[in-house]
């Protein structure tokens, strides 16, 4: 039901962003996926998504974390296919430090990335979808949009510009024929909290079940991760007929985190 519709993912290259860009392909989308890697990994991971799906895709290297990164993405995309109908907005980092320990230029970076470059992709797609009088902005916020957690200042802070990013952008385009969400995980099984996990261990001296249910998912009572097809059918959803009346939601999909 997206064919002929063209989707930019940013942050694609892996995790929620790559579960999302398959998700749409899948619907027919024409796909831009982004991020920062190697060169041949990234080329591997477009030439697999549009030969699953049999859909165009670019792939394009950029930094987000600066505004020149974040126009020349949209320029790429506008120059492959002329339009961009679905923009995901899901490119993100995290810092974990005391507020008077937190490195100021690490507060830069997260603000930039999280909250600075949706802005941007916002500003100059938004254009193309009034032109075409059909659009989709869906933005990978965090169950920290509406919630804090002690040592993630610039993370919570950029999640929560986010959510009220994606209330304001809704309400002006609310006669557009475009919408824009949120989507808010808990925690979700990808790599970067796989990751996580030996650290842990090694720094609080607990077994690997113990820092999966008692740190990792201490605050999710489902005591579950979602996985990234979980939000990447939310994606999909969102861009369905059916959802042409969704805007200016913050949708938790956080196994009860944010219920207590
Ligand atoms: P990930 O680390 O697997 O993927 C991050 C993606 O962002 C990669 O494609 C990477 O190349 C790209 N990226 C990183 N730095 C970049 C930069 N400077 N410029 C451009 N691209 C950059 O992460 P993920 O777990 O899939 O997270 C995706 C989004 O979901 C993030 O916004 C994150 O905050 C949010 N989120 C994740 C979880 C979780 O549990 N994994 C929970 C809540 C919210």
């Amino acid at each position: 039901f997206l064919k002929g519709k063209t989707a930019l993912v940013t942050g694609s290259t892996s995790g929620i962003g790559l579960a999302i860009a398959y998700a749409l392909a899948g619907a027919g989308a024409d796909l831009v996926i982004t991020g920062i890697g190697e060169p041949d990994e990234m080329e591997d991971a477009r030439r697999s998504l549009a030969d699953r799906h049999r859909v165009k895709a670019i792939c394009l290297n950029v930094d987000l974390i600066t505004r020149e990164g974040t126009h020349a993405m949209v320029e790429a995309a506008r120059d492959a296919f002329g339009h961009v109908d679905i923009l995901v907005n899901n490119a993100g980092m995290q810092h974990v430090a005391p507020v008077d320990e937190f490195p100021p230029e690490r507060w830069d970076q997260i603000i930039a990335l999280n909250l600075t470059a949706a802005f941007d992709a916002c500003r100059l797609c938004i254009p193309m979808m009034k032109a075409r009088g059909w659009g989709r902005i869906i933005n990978t916020a965090s169950a920290h949009s509406t919630t804090a957690s002690p040592f993630k200042a610039a993370y919570v802070s950029a999640k929560h510009g986010l959510a009220g990013l994606t209330k304001t952008i809704a309400l002006e385009l609310a006669q557009h024929n475009i919408t824009a969400n949120c989507i808010s995980p808990g925690y979700v099984w990808t790599p970067l909290v796989e990751n996580q996990i030996p650290d842990t261990m090694k720094a609080r001296g607990l077994s690997r079940e113990a820092v999966i249910n008692d740190v990792l998912l201490s605050g999710q009572p489902t005591k579950k991760f979602s996985q990234p097809e979980d939000i990447a059918a939310l994606a999909v959803f969102l861009c369905r007929d059916e959802a042409q009346n969704m805007t200016g939601s913050n949708i938790a999909v956080d196994g009860g985190w944010t219920a207590q």
